[in-house]
């Protein structure tokens, strides 16, 4: 009795201050509304936990996003209430990917909710992750809509983020996957292999020591780090789900002949295989610098060389960046606050940086000048002769004192050694990368290609994506998870990033090679804006800060929907982003597609087929509904 009583009271005190804080205040509720949060405060009994009803009296309207508060142990917990299609939803309202970020400030298109920060998404009716970079679903609760106000169902502990349900290995399966390489698109592919039912053999095989990571996290975060930081899951959930992992080792060779398919690794074991994931990224190309063994000089591009240089941090007082991208002024920011008695110089030896040429010089300035205000120096448009053992020496004899340096080339080159060792010519691009298709195949039967290495098509005009995205690969690497299970389904996320530079955040929608144009609206002064960019009339993407309006996000969906005006009608002010909100939201083509799949993961095909051939596929399945495929390329496969 006595245990009851006291667990009571808190709940009492608790109920009262969520409906403080977001409805009406208690002395407004008539007597019978008072009587009903004492009735709520019962507790009931629900495999060992404690689920407690919250009741709000304020009832959110279609596609709002009401915050609400309610208790976890003994700290507050804001959760969200919303509606979609009439019918009422409860979810946490933490972002999973840094459980900061609060998702009411975000935008939601149907069923479907952008985080306001990073652009992950979720689906509200079930609290699914629909995007990444979240890998975790949100927690979920009950709710009863009663005639003036809405009950909410609450374990007496909230987990903060959901760990999505996975398939455990079922020795019986005797499909066989091989994953080859172990960035964001590796980790997708296996990650949805195991959540989309897949029971088989999973073999991960990576050049590097560690299991995935994220590399997007590694520019923001140096000091106070360990590896562990970084890490996507901790090794138990790999053991858990059976996966058989090959660190620091290479495929040495494969043999795709016919009912003998296997690859032969450089320790010489050897794997079988049905199907295989070529994911091995890019490699920074090392520019030619005379004199260069005479600096520690860092890449940055894995784990080891960020821990590597968190090392040398430590001893340094100069340190030299070359290189301007989105990348290297991330890095030298968080530098220059975690180690502020280093001198930091970030030089840029190209006529033009990578910055400029992919931003134009309007964010170019915006975003130098920010790192100049906060003490670091910048040297465009410099050549640099050579380096010395304690500075770098430009061309015109002037000198920087330098103890280190990080490199940040403006080219990459994609890692397509698998191909030297394979017995097939699969087909490149220009620059190196394996050609795949909108399902991420190559035109090898059975061998699939995602993230960086990969030259893909963004279904919405059939031109080649080929940006460095973190959200992009881990897309495609889900995407060919899902053909692999024959699910016939193309990629078709725009890519959202998101950079951090002193606290002022830009997010971006997809990627362009080119452009030829500008439209700005907003203050750039203020930090309250978006750019339009624009080739030949067609906008091709946007950069913007994050705002009330959720603007990027509405570009996102805009032009994922195929709705977005032509440059020329945004630049005479014929529409603006409320009118490409406005039409989105009318034309209703978005909304989430992973519980879809679920419904077909083993309908579609047998179980026992792990993918299907090319020449079988005359339909597939797309999520969406009235959406418009372009023709898709053609590839050598094919004919
Ligand atoms: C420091 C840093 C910060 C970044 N920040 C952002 C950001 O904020 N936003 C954003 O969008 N992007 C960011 N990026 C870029 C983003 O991380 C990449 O686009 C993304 O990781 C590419 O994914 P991927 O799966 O194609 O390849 P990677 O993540 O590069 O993974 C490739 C893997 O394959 C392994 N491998 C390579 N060759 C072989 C081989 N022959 N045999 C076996 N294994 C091999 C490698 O060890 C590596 O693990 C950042 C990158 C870095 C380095």
């Amino acid at each position: 009795m006595r245990r009851r009583i006291l667990k009571l009271i808190p709940i009492f005190l608790f109920a009262c201050k969520g409906i403080r804080s977001t409805c009406k205040l208690q002395s407004d509720l008539t007597e019978e509304q008072k009587k009903g949060i004492i009735q709520t405060a019962q507790m009931l009994d629900y495999n060992n936990t404690q689920l407690i009803t919250y009741t709000s009296f304020k009832k959110p309207k279609e596609g709002e996003l009401m915050p609400f508060v309610i208790q976890n142990g003994d700290e507050d917990y804001q959760i969200i209430l919303t509606r979609y299609q009439g019918k009422i939803y409860a979810f946490g309202s933490l972002c999973p990917y840094d459980l900061e970020t609060d998702l009411s400030e975000g935008i939601c298109f149907g069923d479907k909710l952008y985080c306001p920060k990073h652009g992950c998404q979720f689906d509200i009716t079930n609290g699914m992750v629909e995007g990444p970079p979240s890998i975790d679903n949100l927690p979920k609760f009950g709710v009863k809509e009663n005639e003036d106000s809405i009950e909410v169902y609450a374990p007496l502990i909230v987990p903060k983020k959901i760990i999505p349900q996975y398939h455990f290995r079922d020795y019986n399966d005797q499909r066989k996957v091989i994953i080859y390489g172990g960035g964001a698109a590796a980790f997708a592919c296996l990650t949805t292999l195991r959540e989309f039912g897949y029971t088989g053999e999973l073999s991960y095989i990576s050049n590097d020591n560690y299991m995935p990571y994220d590399k997007s996290k590694m520019s923001k975060r140096i000091k106070a780090t360990k590896p562990e930081d970084f890490f996507f899951r901790k090794d138990k959930w790999y053991q858990a789900i059976a996966i058989d992992a090959h660190l620091g080792r290479k495929i040495s060779y494969v043999n795709n002949k016919y009912n003998n398919t296997y690859v032969e690794l450089d320790d010489s074991n050897k794997i079988a295989y049905d199907t295989i994931l070529i994911a091995t990224g890019t490699d920074p190309v090392h520019p030619p610098i005379k004199g260069i063994e005479n600096q520690t000089v860092f890449y940055f591009n894995s784990l080891d060389s960020h821990q590597q240089l968190k090392e040398k941090l430590k001893t340094i007082n100069d340190l030299s960046i070359i290189g301007i991208n989105t990348m290297s002024l991330e890095v030298a920011q968080t530098i220059r606050q975690e180690y502020p008695n280093i001198k930091i110089n970030i030089i840029d030896p190209n006529d033009e940086s990578q910055f400029q040429v992919q931003y134009g010089p309007e964010l170019t300035n915006l975003v130098l000048d920010l790192h100049v205000e906060k003490g670091i120096s910048i040297y465009e448009n410099i050549k640099i002769k050579k380096f010395e053992k304690d500075s770098i020496v430009f061309k015109g004899k002037k000198k920087l004192k330098s103890d280190a340096v990080i490199l940040f080339p403006s080219t990459v080159s994609p890692k397509t050694e698998f191909a030297e060792v394979s017995d097939h010519q699969f087909e490149f691009d220009n620059a190196g990368r394996v050609k795949v298709d909108y399902f991420q195949r190559t035109d090898i039967k059975r061998i699939f290609a995602a993230g960086s290495c990969a030259h893909t098509y963004y279904y919405t005009n059939g031109t080649g994506h080929i940006g460095d995205q973190w959200q992009a690969c881990y897309n495609q690497g889900m995407t060919a998870a899902y053909n692999m299970l024959a699910l016939n389904v193309p990629w078709h996320q725009i890519p959202f990033t998101y950079t951090e530079q002193f606290g002022k955040v830009l997010q971006q929608t997809s990627s362009w090679p080119q452009f030829d144009e500008v439209h700005i609206e907003g203050d750039l002064k203020k930090w309250d804006f978006i750019i339009y960019y624009g080739m030949n009339d067609f906008v091709v993407g946007a950069v913007g800060t994050p705002s009330k309006q959720n603007r990027i996000a509405i570009v996102n969906e805009g032009i994922r929907c195929k709705n977005i005006p032509f440059m020329s009608d945004l630049k005479n002010g014929k529409y603006s982003t409320k009118d490409i909100e406005a039409a989105v939201r009318k034309i209703k083509k978005s909304g989430c597609y992973k519980s879809t799949l679920y419904k077909f993961r083993y309908d579609v095909v047998p179980e026992y087929n792990l993918w299907t051939f090319r020449d079988n596929m005359s339909t597939f399945y797309f999520p969406y509904d009235n959406a418009e495929i372009s023709a898709a390329p053609k590839m050598k496969g094919d004919e």
